[in-house]
């Protein structure tokens, strides 16, 4: 078997080892000058590669009708992604759910990858130029003498299977810059729109007096017609234009697929998580009794980042009747306008919402009728949370679309 495989990525590279490692013979396309350059960034360079907790609830998508994503997690777990890395002399430990090399570094992953594709004799080819696919069976024994029953070509050489592992456009200096989306429209892949995701919320107000804050939240992205869509808790790092942090990334797939509808959004902001309304209340009300001498900011003193009680104090009125029902409103229900912007801006996400829908691939990443055309990673319509999932989801599918034994 001649398996061609277009994107050195995470989930490129996997598709390669697995494949050579069953007995392929392997080329990697790389439009780049080196493979892997991604990894290199991932996890602040430290690589959360996978995650203890693996399963179909972490991913959003739009099309995944037949619960495809979570097969594919079953079939690769987090054993299967670490007893992988094991496999490559990969040492890992694991911290709050998420799994790194042992190093902390991304290199020594990247290095080990690089050491089983030289180990396997995959041809690895760096600054390959543009890519031109031709699909269908190739008529005749041709050139090739060990390729006379292969179905398709990558720049002229003939292949039994293709594997598009491009990635997508976020990151464009690591090479994934968008043109795998190009490949598939040219194959006649129909699309589904492409978002930004795990990227900060852009908020429609102007939060520069909370830049710096750090602060605990349960975050709710609630439509149009006021239905909650999704939540997200976790420490909350509020930017000049809106909401960071993990918890604002996670949600934010999701936010951008329904602004991308046209839809105005919402996020509601719970600043104290752990209690209800009522004992919010009555915590500011006992305050008032131990402490008559304080103002209201003097009043959360102790409970809130000193910008933060600011923020929410500075609107209230405390001569105004009910100005205790708006402070706990204040806190536990904080309403932000998303921006229409948030959907154009990929500069900072970390991954898309969107691409290659998951319903016309097989459970070996095949696209359906498209006999052997895989497609791999990020260019399918998967996005995971943060904590290692979507370098989880890269590698489960380049495992799999790899093997030519399944
Ligand atoms: C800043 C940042 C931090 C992240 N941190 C984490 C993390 O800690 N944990 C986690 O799970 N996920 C993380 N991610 C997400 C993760 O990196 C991606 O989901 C994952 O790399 C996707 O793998 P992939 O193989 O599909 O695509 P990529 O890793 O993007 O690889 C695609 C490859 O294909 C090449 N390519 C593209 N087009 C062509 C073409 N036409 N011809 C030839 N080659 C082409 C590209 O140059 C690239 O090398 C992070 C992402 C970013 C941006």
């Amino acid at each position: 078997m001649n398996t061609g495989i277009i994107g050195a990525g995470a989930s490129g590279i996997m598709a390669a080892i697995s494949a050579a490692r069953s007995g392929a013979k392997v080329t990697l396309y790389e439009h780049s000058d080196s493979i892997g350059k991604k990894l290199l960034i991932t996890g602040n360079g430290k690589c959360n590669f996978s995650n203890m907790l693996m399963d179909a609830s972490r991913f959003h998508s739009g099309t995944d009708s037949t619960g495809r994503i979570g097969r594919i997690l079953k079939r690769f777990g987090t054993k299967e992604c670490t007893d992988f890395f094991e496999s490559i002399g990969v040492m890992y430990r694991e911290r709050k759910g998420g799994i790194y090399p042992y190093t902390d570094t991304a290199e020594s992953v990247r290095s080990a990858l690089k050491l089983e594709i030289y180990r396997l004799g995959v041809e690895t080819i760096c600054n390959c130029g543009r890519i031109s696919i031709k699909t269908g069976r190739a008529e005749g024994s041709g050139e090739k003498s060990d390729c006379s029953g292969c179905l398709h070509e990558i720049n002229g050489r003939r292949y039994d299977r293709i594997i598009i592992a491009c990635g997508s456009k976020v990151a464009p200096r690591t090479g994934s810059d968008g043109s795998g989306y190009e490949l598939l429209k040219g194959l006649g892949v129909k699309l589904t729109e492409i978002h930004p995701a795990l990227t900060p919320l852009t908020v429609k107000d102007d939060l520069s007096v909370l830049k710096g804050v750090r602060c605990d939240a349960y975050l709710t992205l609630i439509d149009a017609s006021g239905h909650a869509v999704e939540s997200s808790a976790g420490e909350l790092q509020p930017y000049e234009h809106g909401l960071s942090g993990i918890c604002a990334m996670d949600i934010s797939g999701n936010a951008c697929r329904l602004l991308g509808k046209g839809e105005r959004c919402y996020i509601e902001t719970d600043f104290l998580p752990r209690f209800t309304d009522d004992e919010v209340k009555k915590i500011i009300e006992d305050r008032l009794k131990s402490f008559p001498e304080r103002n209201l900011a003097e009043l959360l003193t102790g409970i809130f980042p000193k910008k933060l009680i600011g923020y929410l104090v500075h609107p209230i009125d405390t001569r105004r009747e009910g100005f205790l029902n708006e402070l706990v409103n204040a806190i536990k229900h904080h309403r932000y306008e998303l921006s229409k912007e948030m959907v154009s801006d990929f500069s900072r996400a970390q991954t898309v919402a969107g691409g290659v829908p998951v319903d016309i691939i097989d459970d070996d990443c095949m696209l359906l009728g498209r006999e052997g055309i895989y497609v791999t990673g990020e260019l399918l319509d998967a996005d995971g949370v943060c904590g290692g999932y979507n370098l989880h989801f890269a590698w489960a599918t380049g495992f799999i679309a790899g093997r030519q034994d399944l």
